[in-house]
């Protein structure tokens, strides 16, 4: 007898979700879903609402009506739910946030230390590990304000991979870089792909969204105006909106 199989379930699934900032409708009714393993791009306008669905998705910002699933875990407020979320959902932003009076190496092992409950050495052990795979292993007893920007947002998503995240999501992580470091902290995200991690990748880097988007989602003013692989959105655009922005952009 042959058996039907279902369709994989989206490892996160957004459903009729919807934002409001006072009288401002930022999200409208947003549907969609995220396979582990995909890389998705968001593109998008300024103030079009793209950070604001990443960050609901880790429960940064509240969502007013629908439903957001993790990897079964239903986002809402319930403590213990928050703890295994924030647990599997790394996100990395624009400003590095790293803790200016902590190396590199304190950085990166201080969450699994509080977090995880790891004992110093074992702390250490997985810091160095992802350290050195950001290829910062040379500056590993640095601070902050002794490495570049690059460096330090590289330091920041080793520190964020430290938790052992499911997926990781990237605010414009290079928007505040200068041009000559954007590329190191690309190729690290590239690497990240490459391994299969999950991620949803809020950039205007068109080069890494055609070569390592699985799929690009455009959002206008708080819709998905456009879900589809790289090579068929950035070709024969139809979308008059969407055309305008990557005039704009490229
Ligand atoms: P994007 O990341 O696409 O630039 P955002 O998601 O940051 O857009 O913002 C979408 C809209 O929501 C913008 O108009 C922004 O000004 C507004 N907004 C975002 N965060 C807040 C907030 N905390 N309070 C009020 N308005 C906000
Ligand atoms: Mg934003």
């Amino acid at each position: 007898m042959s058996t039907i199989n279902a369709a994989p379930a989206g490892f996160i699934t957004v459903e009729g979700v919807n934002k409001h900032f006072g009288s401002h409708h930022v999200l409208r009714d947003v549907s969609t879903q995220f396979n582990a393993g995909e890389v998705t791009v968001i593109l998008g306008a300024s103030g079009s609402g793209k950070s604001t669905l990443l960050r609901m998705l880790n429960r940064l910002e509240t969502h007013d009506s629908g439903r957001i699933v993790v990897d079964g875990i239903e986002v809402s407020d319930d403590a213990r739910q928050l703890e295994r979320l924030r647990a599997e959902v790394g996100m990395v932003f624009q400003q590095f946030n790293l803790f200016p009076h902590l190396t590199v190496l304190e950085n990166v092992a201080l969450a699994p230390r509080r977090v995880r409950k790891l004992d110093r050495a074992a702390a250490e052990t997985r810091a160095k590990e992802l350290i050195d795979r950001v290829g910062l292993a040379a500056h590993m007893h640095k601070h902050p304000f002794q490495l570049s920007g690059g460096q330090q947002q590289r330091v920041a998503i080793a520190r964020s991979l430290a938790m052992q995240p499911k997926v990781m999501l990237f605010d414009e992580p290079t928007s505040a870089l200068d041009p000559e470091m954007v590329k190191e902290v690309l190729d690290v995200m590239k690497g990240l792909a490459a391994s299969g991690m999950t991620m949803l990748v809020v950039t205007h880097e068109m080069g890494f969204a055609r070569e390592v988007a699985d799929r690009v989602l455009f959002i206008d003013q708080g819709r998905i105006a456009a879900d589809a692989p790289p090579a068929q959105f950035f070709g024969a655009q139809d979308n008059e909106r969407i055309r305008a922005f990557l005039g704009r952009i490229l």
